[in-house]
């Protein structure tokens, strides 16, 4: 990813988008119909798969990790999380994606460590003793650290950042983004590449957080990659329940015009697209020391996201094809 990006002019756009491992066999050949349409008409800079935490979903997120990297070419972003899974299933998933091809791991740490006593109740505590990842993983920094200890320079990895705080099942109340911010540096000193943020929908919010991890006196934000969030609104239900769970907040003027609308699902997604492209738009114009990036959460879904790619311009020219007339492949041929 940061190869491609110091490919790209400084002043330009670009975008990645976010796919998750489906369920049955029925949904992943679904899925590779609607990414080959994409990946065609779309052309994302790259595409992040997600992980099941714990490793619910290792086999199912590999399989999908080898179709965008593999058949369909696509630079592909590995989500990986670090916590209660087993250590072996972390070399596995980092050997497997080495092993694709793929070169970009977002690392994370996944719901917080279970504690002793859980681990006391699930059985063969001998072999969880051995094999439980608790020990070495606790946060997504030990997941930074273990990657660049391993694999040195082979992996570009993300973090993920948190532009409203953070919520974390292991504490009680929701965190500040001041709270979050040690952790954050940590992360970035530990050899992180790019930060990639919760979803949000409070573009001012944003904003401050940005010019917060620009200006911050540890200098290590200074050029990194910072890359927003952004979830299009596919339905008024699905909105109020990503946004309760990710603590996202929905400013009033926001809330207001999605309400407006409720009962109508289409003028919902209508409405959706415009708060997004007007996001877009703002975003774009706050000064970035390289290329500005949008990375979005698709929920595998193809149209809204389509149209807020065409309708704020994001999307890159194909690559031209040059014909030579009356080469040996006769009048067509392309090279
Ligand atoms: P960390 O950076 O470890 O932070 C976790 C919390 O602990 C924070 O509140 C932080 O402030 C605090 N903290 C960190 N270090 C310390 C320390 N040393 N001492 C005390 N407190 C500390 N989850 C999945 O399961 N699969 C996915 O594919 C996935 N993709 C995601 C993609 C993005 C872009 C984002 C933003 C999140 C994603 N998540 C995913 C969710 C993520 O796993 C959870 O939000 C998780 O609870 C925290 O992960 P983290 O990597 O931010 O953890």
């Amino acid at each position: 990813i940061t190869d491609k990006l110091a490919a790209l002019p400084p002043d330009s756009n670009y975008f990645s988008l976010e796919f998750f491992p489906p369920k049955t066999q029925h949904g992943f050949a679904n899925l590779h119909a609607r990414l080959s349409r994409m990946a065609q008409a779309l052309r994302p800079l790259f595409v992040n798969v997600t992980w099941g935490a714990g490793g619910s979903t290792s086999a199912k997120s590999l399989a999908l990790a080898e179709l965008t990297q593999r058949s369909l070419q696509l630079t592909t972003c590995l989500h990986l999380t670090c916590t209660n899974m087993s250590r072996r299933l972390v070399d596995d998933a980092l050997e497997q994606a080495k092993a694709l091809g793929v070169r970009n791991i977002l690392a994370l740490r996944g719901d917080p460590p279970r504690s002793d006593e859980y681990r006391d109740d699930s059985g063969d505590q001998e072999a969880l003793e051995a094999d439980d990842s608790n020990k070495d993983f606790m946060w997504a920094v030990d997941l930074v650290r273990y990657i660049r200890k391993q694999y040195g320079d082979y992996f570009c990895v993300g973090v993920a950042g948190y532009p409203e705080g953070h919520s974390d099942q292991s504490h009680p109340e929701h965190q500040s983004v001041g709270h979050d911010m040690p952790y954050l540096v940590e992360k970035a000193a530990a050899g992180a590449d790019f930060i990639m943020t919760q979803l949000f929908y409070d573009v001012e919010a944003y904003t401050r957080y940005e010019r917060r991890l620009r200006e911050h006196e540890s200098g290590l934000f200074k050029t990194i990659p910072i890359i927003p969030g952004l979830m299009p609104v596919q339905s008024y239900q699905i909105l109020r329940r990503t946004t309760k769970l990710s603590h996202a907040a929905l400013p009033p003027d926001i809330l207001k015009r999605l309400e407006a609308v409720k009962g109508d699902d289409e003028a919902v997604k209508r409405v959706g697209v415009d708060i997004i492209t007007e996001a877009v738009e703002t975003m774009k114009s706050i000064p970035n020391p390289g290329p500005r990036g949008f990375h979005f959460y698709t929920l595998n879904l193809e149209k809204v996201v389509t149209q807020i790619l065409e309708r704020s311009s994001l999307i890159p020219p194909a690559t031209p094809i040059i014909t030579m007339p009356y080469s040996n492949g006769g009048p067509d041929h392309a090279i």
